[in-house]
């Protein structure tokens, strides 16, 4: 036995190196309440799923009661109301070209899904194309077809000689999106036929170091794609219901995906759900007499009835006033906030998009590895508010309610952090 006396393994965690885990009992709204009696500012919406802070009563009282009813039932042959309501009510939020809705469990399976339907219409068409294509810095989860789709990274360089090829388009940096869209347009016509699918982080690159770019860009690159034939999968997952302002990132961009991915805040936060939405061509490429063109694709849980109801919850409350007015409400501070920090001499290439503000700390050392990204993880604890930097890049992503003094608290430790790093170095 290593270092920590429990069985479990946690995710991202090098147990060797770090100390023990923080024992959580309780949340509410964004704070959470550790067994020794501390309370913590989520700023991070718990890996970016909380949108409406913890335990919101409404999607509580909703898997309560769903509990009472139905807990699971096998997804082939079967339907329930949960998942009727949430297909209704999800095609009736999202752009109305996509009106077939598939479920999974997470983003990771949300974008496994897409891969496969882009990939299998094409197929069923009678006219397969091989190729993937996908933005440098990209991150669509970690199961082997995620991996792949996303950047090569120190996340997943062991596992590179089982992925399969993607064809990667440089990152549209401000001032040099046209490369994107050249690179993007070399790929189609060196590969006429071939590239079945682009799938791509609307507007922010999340896990890739919420790296920003043009919805401009976005609707080049769209326009390619419907050109070319190709599908463009917009990978929402952490984007999608709000966080950048809008329901999602890409109608910023004026554009309907082919096929949309949403997970994390699907739910709010409260249980795992994926769904992966498409439009009519896509569907019937697969609708047939023909029983090789079933969408072979399912998980144990799929459909499951609480996730579903957690959903509807989740879907009702966005479309409340009081949502709508703390997303205008954050948007807003986020961007007050973020313009006193860029003033500081080490704190670089601040930005926003929406509920999102991040910024890069001027380090010696840079990167994911950063040493750096550690110890703020520990001094921001230490003062009780949960933020992870990604290496050197610091960014703050709450739950829509928080209140202006937490938010306010956040910022107060991000420059207290910043002031003694420009100490430590002098
Ligand atoms: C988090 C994330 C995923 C993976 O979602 P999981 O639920 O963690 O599997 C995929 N795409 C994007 C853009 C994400 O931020």
């Amino acid at each position: 036995m290593t270092g920590h006396a429990s069985a479990l393994w946690h995710p991202f965690t090098q147990h060797a190196r770090t100390d023990a885990p923080l024992f959580v009992e309780r949340a509410e709204g964004a704070t959470l309440l550790t067994k020794d009696g501390r309370r913590i500012i989520d700023g991070i919406s718990s890996w970016w799923v909380n949108i409406y802070g913890h335990n919101h009563p409404a999607i509580v009282e909703a898997v309560k009661a769903q509990a009472e009813k139905l807990d699971q039932v096998i997804f082939a042959g079967f339907t329930h109301a949960p998942a009727e309501e949430l297909a209704a009510s999800l095609t009736a939020l999202m752009p109305p070209a996509l009106h077939h809705v598939f479920l999974s469990d997470s983003g990771s399976t949300a974008v496994e899904v897409a891969l496969k339907m882009a990939l299998g219409a094409h197929i069923h068409r009678g006219k397969p194309r091989r190729m993937i294509a996908a933005f440098q810095h990209g991150y669509h989860g970690d199961t082997f077809g995620a991996m792949a789709a996303g950047a090569p990274s120190v996340f997943n360089e062991i596992y590179a000689p089982w992925l399969f090829r993607v064809e990667r388009l440089p990152f549209p940096e401000a001032g040099r999106e046209e490369q994107t869209v050249e690179a993007f347009r070399t790929l189609l016509k060196e590969h006429e036929n071939d590239v079945a699918a682009l799938i791509v982080e609307p507007l922010v690159l999340g896990a890739g170091g919420m790296r920003m770019y043009s919805p401009t860009v976005l609707r080049d690159l769209k326009r390619l794609c419907e050109a070319h034939g190709v599908y463009l999968i917009a990978d929402e997952v952490m984007t999608g219901f709000g966080r950048t302002g809008t329901l999602l990132a890409s109608q910023q961009a004026d554009i309907v995906p082919d096929i949309l991915c949403l997970s994390k805040g699907l739910t709010g936060g409260m249980l795992p759900l994926g769904a992966t939405l498409c439009g009519d061509d896509i569907y019937q490429a697969f609708y047939s007499s023909d029983r090789n063109k079933t969408f072979w694709h399912s998980s144990s849980y799929t459909g499951n009835p609480l996730s579903c109801a957690a959903a509807c919850a989740s879907l009702k409350l966005w479309q409340t006033d009081e949502t709508q007015k703390n997303i205008a409400r954050l948007c807003k501070a986020q961007e007050e906030h973020l313009g006193a920090i860029a003033a500081h001499p080490r704190a670089v290439n601040a930005r926003h998009r929406g509920t999102i503000a991040a910024f890069d700390l001027r380090a010696e050392d840079a990167g994911y590895f950063s040493r750096i990204g550690p110890k703020l993880y520990s001094f921001f604890l230490a003062r009780g508010v949960l933020l992870r930097p990604l290496g050197n890049t610091l960014y703050v992503m709450p739950p829509y309610c928080i209140a202006p003094e937490a938010l306010n608290r956040i910022y107060a430790c991000l420059k207290e952090a910043l002031d003694s790093v420009a100490q430590e170095e002098k």
